[in-house]
């Protein structure tokens, strides 16, 4: 799972609204996998990102290079963007789990799928 679907998956147990985004990773298994820079791609993706939560979760992983907030030039910063590339897209999660920050439900991360389903009465 790469750190881009990560911003994207909230939890979905009924009733569980708020404060329920970002789903925090415990006791993960990160690997760096190589992937073709295409900065068009992220200068699209940029404005779609819930940007705090991305750092904050790229901090659990030890990655404290994100700035705390997406610069001015991000667009032709090329620098900022190989950053952005590395960690959003060639960062995989292929073990662990995400725990949702309110009611603490527990996602599987198994070879790199997140398994978002819940059971029938969380629904
Ligand atoms: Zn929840």
């Amino acid at each position: 799972m790469r750190l881009m679907t990560h911003n994207m998956l909230q939890c979905h147990v009924k009733n569980c609204d708020a404060n329920n985004f970002p789903l925090r990773l415990e006791e993960v298994e990160v690997e760096q996998i190589e992937t073709e820079f295409n900065p068009d791609f992220l200068k699209n993706v940029i404005g779609k990102l819930e940007w705090e939560a991305l750092v904050s979760t790229a901090v659990q992983l030890g990655i404290t290079t994100l700035p705390a907030a997406v610069p001015a030039d991000a667009a032709e910063n090329e620098d900022f963007l190989q950053l952005l590339h590395t960690t959003l897209l060639e960062t995989h999660v292929q073990q662990g789990k995400m725990v949702c920050p309110n009611c603490k439900h527990v996602y599987p991360i198994k070879d790199g799928i997140p398994n978002m389903l819940l059971a029938e009465h969380e629904i």
